[in-house]
């Protein structure tokens, strides 16, 4: 038998499985007060789903059916007077500064009992990620205290984030297939801007959002080359939406149709195009392109999965009820073992489903996007230091080209490509088993509700038509399978995944 000693020098031989379980090796990293500020953040989800959101969700539900063009302003309002839209803002641009991660507990929280109102507010964070994601400081100074304003005037100023195109959707979301796209939205470079023409579909929060991060081609042919971010504000010359789609599910967040049309967009609101980062870096376009696509689709896709963990658990605890209040032959349903078989299969996805997001978070939090925040100092130095000094003595650096140079370099060159593939790996894979996961609760608790689960009002019908649309956006699940391959699985990922080392 080997001796203790000798199992030890094993790891020296073999190598470490770190990516495969993270949470074994950054629980204990990760700063304390993050487990309080969860839990805080856990609290107010539930006053917002008491208060809010449950006593309105299916009367919303039934309004957007009987008025196509509804849009629903007052809970965009009642979620800012809650502070909502800057809670997840980082301190030294004006917002509350929690720690994102936590933002997933929240979409969990509130989507287990409506998606579309958590959508409402998750995806202007996936707007607020796109601009950080650019790394230039003067423009998320900016747009970010706009969110800010908006909370202090009461007049919500959300942002959105545009990249799909009427004939590209899972395209954009690939260099190699943005390459070959059927791309529309064409961006020509003029004296002091962009003249942007085209249009984007299926815009979540467009018609409620003030600022559209929205991506557009210098040359339709070679998309993934000349991608350029633009930022374009509502009321915009040239600006207009169209429809907003009269979907199956989430229907109290709008997904728009944004027009371009010789829509100019000056200088000073180009977050991204292949000349300006050139100073910064070395990086092909199409490099800083894929970097920047992984970067914001690690941090969504995680969210997204949170969003896929609310419907399961949506899903669970509607038949839970059921089965306690509902009798066959004299007998409570939840007695029977056919059922409770049912009912422990849809806790462990919540479950399971759950570790895989929090995975996920975790790559982002110590390999990718959200490590220069989360690291112990950085983030206790910006959770306790009053807001008065990131006002007098941070902010005003936001505008210097150090700042821009610094925030580039961090996200463009000093992330390594393994901590990329494990990053967009895992948020890949914590997307489509969170969204399967969803999907799977809701179809069980549909079969042991019978036809009660197929009356509006059980609110069971509800979360599958909501939770379906989840295995659609952030990238269809087959296209994050075929991303977690590439990413994690294929010989030539770096590093292939330790446990299965020839
Ligand atoms: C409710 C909702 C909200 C949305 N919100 C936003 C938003 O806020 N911002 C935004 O920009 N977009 C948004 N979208 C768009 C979303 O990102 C796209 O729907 C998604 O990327 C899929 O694109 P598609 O619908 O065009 O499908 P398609 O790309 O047409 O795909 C159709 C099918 O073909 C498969 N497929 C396509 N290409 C490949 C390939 N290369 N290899 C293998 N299989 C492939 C897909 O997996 C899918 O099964 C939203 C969509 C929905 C439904």
């Amino acid at each position: 038998m080997l001796k203790r000693s000798e199992v030890k020098s094993l790891i020296s031989r073999f190598p470490r499985f770190e990516d495969n379980t993270l949470s074994m090796y950054y629980g204990p990293r990760m700063p304390k007060a993050m487990i309080k500020e969860t839990e805080e953040v856990v609290a107010l989800a539930r006053k917002f789903k008491e208060e809010v959101v449950r006593p309105l969700y299916l009367d919303l539900d039934r309004k957007t059916h009987e008025d196509l063009d509804y849009i629903p302003e007052e809970v965009v309002k009642k979620a800012n007077e809650l502070g909502l839209y800057t809670m997840w803002i980082p301190k030294m641009f004006g917002g509350k500064g929690y720690n994102m991660p936590s933002l997933s507990f929240f979409n969990e929280e509130v989507g287990s009992v409506c998606l579309g109102f958590a959508n409402l507010i998750g995806v202007h964070y996936l707007g607020m990620a796109a601009v950080m994601m650019l790394g230039n400081t003067r423009i998320m100074k900016k747009i970010l205290g706009d969110v800010v304003a908006g909370e202090k005037t009461g007049n919500p100023c959300l942002i959105s984030y545009a990249i799909t195109e009427p004939t590209a959707g899972t395209d954009v979301e690939e260099v190699d297939l943005e390459a070959r796209g059927r791309l529309v939205c064409h961006a020509r470079k003029v004296d002091g801007g962009y003249i942007l023409n085209g249009s984007k579909v299926f815009i979540s929060n467009g018609h409620l959002s003030t600022w559209h991060t929205v991506y557009a081609y210098g040359d339709l042919k070679r998309g993934a080359d000349t991608k350029v971010a633009l930022m374009v504000r509502t009321g915009m010359k040239g600006f207009s939406f169209g429809r907003h789609e009269n979907k199956m599910g989430q229907r109290a967040c709008p997904a728009s149709v944004l027009i371009f049309e010789d829509c100019f967009v000056p200088d000073e609101l180009v977050v991204l195009n292949p000349d300006l980062l050139k100073s910064f870096t070395k990086q092909s376009p199409r490099d800083i392109n894929m970097r920047h696509i992984d970067y914001v689709f690690s941090l969504s896709r995680a969210g997204v999965g949170s969003f896929g963990i609310g419907a399961a658990r949506g899903a669970f605890e509607i038949a839970l009820k059921y089965a306690n209040e509902t009798e066959i032959d004299g007998k409570p349903m939840v007695d029977y073992e056919w059922v409770q078989c049912r009912l422990a299969e849809m806790y462990a996805n919540v479950r399971l489903g759950r570790l895989a997001y929090m995975e996920s978070n975790l790559a982002n939090q110590h390999r990718g996007a959200y490590n220069l925040l989360q690291m112990k100092p950085i983030y206790y130095y910006s959770k306790y230091l009053p807001e008065m000094y990131f006002k007098m003595f941070v902010t005003p650096l936001l505008n210097s080209r150090m700042a821009n140079w610094l925030m580039s370099k961090w996200y463009l060159d000093w992330q390594k490509p393994e901590d990329q593939n494990l990053t967009t790996g895992l948020a890949s894979m914590a997307k489509f088993s969170c969204t399967d996961f969803g999907v799977r609760n809701c179809q069980m608790a549909l079969e042991l509700m019978g036809r009660a689960g197929l009356r509006h009002d059980s609110g069971a019908e509800k979360v599958l038509r909501d939770a379906k649309l989840l295995q659609i956006y952030e990238g269809t699940n087959q296209l994050n399978r075929i991303n977690l391959f590439k990413s994690l699985i294929s010989p030539q990922a770096s590093p292939r995944a330790a446990f299965f080392e020839e």
